[in-house]
């Protein structure tokens, strides 16, 4: 089976409600998503979606998906997509690093592996776990109020895991709005305060030992793994890392070093599926839990890093992250599965078990073909 057309379209997804996130410091309105039709000689067809979070969030820049994939394209056709680390080291060989290119590539052959198996990605990634994983919802930084207020309104879909978001430099109005949530908290709930690298080494322990008496988790309170190794060093409460979490050798680090107690695996960021089971590994390896998510996008990225989170064992999951809710717009309405009373299940169809409406998309902005 060999690839012999690949498509690329571009669409941009409106956010329902503008998001802030670092504190207050960043503000998005709108991903750049790109979505890749991988085609076979044997007529069989991938998607994949790689929509980072912006251009300001980490270095991953939807443009320049657009612009890799050129550059990828006449290393991938010709290629065996079932052969996913052939595709993989042909990706590397071609444009180093930029692993938020290669993702939607590597998750289209995962669509294709599947379907020429009829096995679901989950079932490839191992099996999958006979609960759903919990959805976790993403809390935008602000007034205690505000965020309990949104806490609330995913309370009410079911919504038992929250991602609520601080880390600004009033290092007092962060202490106020942990504790007015955690004294709001439901029994069973999972909130993780994601500062999103917002913190300097002095911010991240005054607020970390305030609130330490809370157990709560913290992720990503500095911006590097270095400032993450003294934050750990100074402080008791346990701690996620998900920017500083890009490759396989930032996982071993964290793991043998003993710098976080969860790992935030985003798929855009790492680079697809075939370089996320690795982390995964180390991590139960390591008896490290995960949180998995997209990075953003549509309910195919959803789809994908659901796929991973049900091939987790109960005890080393949190939550998995959904995006499709916060959207104003729906590429594949009707289809594949979909967050339910707060809770996100992938069925056993073959693959993906999704593909986009392609009315919905438009027409490709690139076409690559042998
Ligand atoms: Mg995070």
């Amino acid at each position: 089976m060999k690839l012999c057309k690949i498509s690329v379209f571009h669409k941009q997804l409106p956010l329902k409600d503008p998001y802030w996130l670092s504190g207050g410091r960043l503000k998005f309105e709108t991903l750049d998503a790109t979505f890749v039709k991988l085609e076979t000689d044997a007529g069989l067809v991938g998607w994949g979606e790689g929509t980072p979070w912006g251009h300001t969030y980490v270095p991953a820049h939807g443009p320049g998906i657009r612009a890799g994939l050129e550059t990828l394209a006449a290393a991938l056709l010709g290629l065996d997509p079932r052969q996913l680390e052939t595709v993989e080291r042909a990706m590397d060989k071609t444009l180093p690093g930029h692993l938020y290119v290669k993702q939607p590539v590597d998750m289209a052959c995962w669509d294709i592996l599947g379907q020429a198996t009829d096995l679901s990605i989950s079932d490839l990634l191992g099996g999958r776990r006979s609960t759903g994983t919990p959805a976790a919802s993403s809390v935008s930084s602000g007034k205690p109020d505000y965020m309990m207020g949104i806490i609330e309104s995913y309370r009410e879909r079911g919504y038992v895991a929250h991602s609520a978001k601080v880390g600004g430099s009033d290092t007092s109005a962060d202490i106020e709005r942990i504790r007015h949530i955690e004294t709001n908290r439901k029994p069973g709930e999972i909130i993780l305060y994601d500062v999103n690298r917002a913190w300097t080494r002095r911010e991240a322990s005054l607020v970390m030992n305030a609130v330490a008496d809370l157990g709560v988790t913290f992720e990503q309170p500095g911006e590097t793994l270095d400032d993450i190794a003294q934050i750990r060093s100074v402080t008791t409460s346990p701690i996620s890392v998900d920017e500083s979490l890009v490759t396989l050798q930032d996982a071993t680090r964290i793991a043998r070093d003993g710098l976080a107690d969860v790992f935030g695996i985003k798929l855009n960021r790492v680079g697809g599926l075939t370089k996320a089971r690795r982390m995964r590994d180390v991590a139960i390896a390591h008896g490290i839990q995960m949180f998995i998510m997209a990075t953003g996008g549509s309910v195919m990225a959803d789809i994908e890093a659901a796929h991973l989170a049900q091939s987790i064992p109960d005890e080393f999951i949190q939550a998995c992250w959904s995006c499709q809710d916060m959207l104003s717009v729906d590429i594949a309405p009707g289809r594949g599965a979909r967050c339910e009373a707060g809770f996100i299940t992938v069925d056993d169809s073959p693959g993906l078990g999704v593909a986009p409406d392609e009315s919905l998309l438009g027409d490709p902005i690139a076409v690559y073909a042998v």
